[in-house]
């Protein structure tokens, strides 16, 4: 039943070599030869930090993405290494003070939970809202928010190549159970879909879903080619392998078989969607990196970019039109820019939304027609995905005008709304209603949903 078709001339082989993956977390702080080069003090924080928030970072990142010369502000740097200002100063102190007097695994992991505990691990109703039920019983790793989309977390695919430094799943990485969310039930996930015939979209997605092996990719997805799963048109992939690990679709033992699988699902008419998280363009500097996306694209699947805007990381027009331009050059195309999550170390990495929006406006205006696929800046809040469209003056007031890109209810979609214009505000939650208005038109409406009764 899962086995493959191979299409043995339709995808040349490549030259490449096969790559040994290697990688650090942070007990191995230590063993990285690059980082023993700087400062005492910075390896310090490192490690206070990586004791509260996720680390793993692999080779290739820190041989082929990382400009050492420009450390600490090289981008794919703070991407992935942690810095001093992620925590906030009293639980920094109080997290350092442990480690300087030695205290013991047990007592650092009972401090480390408490913080994150105060960190909004599951932002946006992740945890209370989203789960869905099949026969009365809750499906572990599988939400629906939208109405046409599913998203799967299988357990296997939990875990990245790297973990990204501003991460808003971070909370799947720090080995809590009670904030892990994935399955490994195929069937159940089938049957959801079944009985479900108005979602059209299945998003896996993770961690990194292409950490897993092909073979429980394929058990996964295979059987939607049956005819019962015809509603199920779009098939999407969320993933930062082609910038953490490119070779998994080039030269890794089953990268052949990931290939087929796509190429596979394309032929029997599905829609396949690679949802590529790229924040920078100097993650698409290597061959490998162009090499994974020209095999993709030659079985048929799209890719779609898509990553937030992060402080000391991409807060710069120059980086997005340039990460753009590249984008379209290569066959991607460009899906989103999003806001950073009000969630983990959002204090370091957040962008005030006027100034999110003057980025976004600055790098359009750079790039062709083509790469303004790019929607944003964009919220994916609790009530829906709200995009800040403008900056205006509407009788006199200042005003953000935004919209909903997906909503809890379909019928939010695309209807303009206005907030009051803010210097300082990071999230929807800090809006306020412009005109005087006490809500927002949706807000009493979602206070039901969170009740149930929506
Ligand atoms: S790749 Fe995605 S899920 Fe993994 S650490 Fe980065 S942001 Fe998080």
């Amino acid at each position: 039943m899962n086995s493959i078709v191979t299409f043995p001339n339709r995808i040349p082989t490549t030259e490449f070599e096969e790559r040994r993956f290697k990688v650090y977390t942070d007990r191995q702080l230590d063993k990285i030869e690059v980082i023993q080069n700087l400062p005492e003090e910075t390896l310090f924080e490192m490690k206070v930090v990586a004791s509260v928030l996720p680390f793993r970072v692999n080779e290739y990142v820190i041989n082929e993405l990382i400009n050492w010369d420009k450390v600490p502000n090289d981008p794919i740097y703070q991407l992935v290494f942690p810095q001093k200002g992620m925590l906030k100063d009293e639980h920094y102190e109080r997290m350092a003070k442990l480690h300087r007097e030695g205290a013991d695994k047990k007592e650092i992991q009972a401090v480390a939970k408490e913080i994150r505990d105060e960190l909004n691990p599951h932002p946006a109703g992740q945890m209370e809202m989203n789960m869905p039920e099949l026969d009365g019983e809750v499906l572990d790793g599988v939400q629906h928010k939208y109405r046409e989309t599913v998203l799967f977390f299988p357990a296997q695919g939990q875990t990245c190549h790297s973990y990204c430094t501003f991460c808003f799943r971070w909370a799947q990485f720090v080995g809590d159970k009670d904030l892990k969310m994935a399955s490994t039930e195929a069937e159940k996930l089938h049957g959801y879909l079944q009985e479900h015939t108005e979602v059209t979209d299945l998003l896996v997605t993770g961690g990194d879903p292409m950490v897993m092996k092909t073979k429980n990719l394929v058990q996964y997805l295979e059987p939607l080619l049956q005819p019962e799963f015809d509603h199920i048109q779009t098939i999407r992939i969320g993933t930062k392998a082609l910038t953490f690990w490119p070779y998994r679709f080039v030269t890794d033992k089953d990268a052949d078989e990931l290939i087929d699988l796509f190429a596979k699902l394309v032929d029997a008419g599905k829609h396949v969607a690679i949802m590529a998280h790229y924040n920078h363009w100097q993650e698409i500097t290597t061959e490998i990196a162009e090499e994974a996306i020209r095999r993709i694209r030659a079985t048929g699947a799209e890719i779609r970019a898509q990553g937030p805007l992060i402080k000391h990381v991409n807060d710069d027009a120059d980086a997005w039109a340039k990460l753009w331009k590249k984008e379209v050059q290569l066959g991607i195309i460009p899906y989103y820019m999003f806001v950073e999550r009000d969630t983990g170390a959002k204090n370091y990495f957040e962008v005030p939304l006027v100034e999110a929006f003057h980025i976004y406006r600055e790098a359009m205006k750079k790039v062709s027609g083509l790469a303004r696929t790019a929607r944003g800046p964009s919220m994916s809040a609790g009530p829906g995905k709200v995009e800040i469209q403008g900056i205006t003056e509407i009788n006199g007031e200042k005003v953000f005008v935004l919209r909903f890109l997906q909503g809890r209810n379909p019928d939010w979609v695309q209807r303009p709304f206005f907030a009051k214009y803010s210097e300082t505000a990071t999230w929807l939650h800090e809006l306020e209603p412009a005109f005087g208005e006490e809500k927002f038109f949706f807000e009493d409406e979602y206070e039901e949903m969170k009740k149930g009764n929506g």
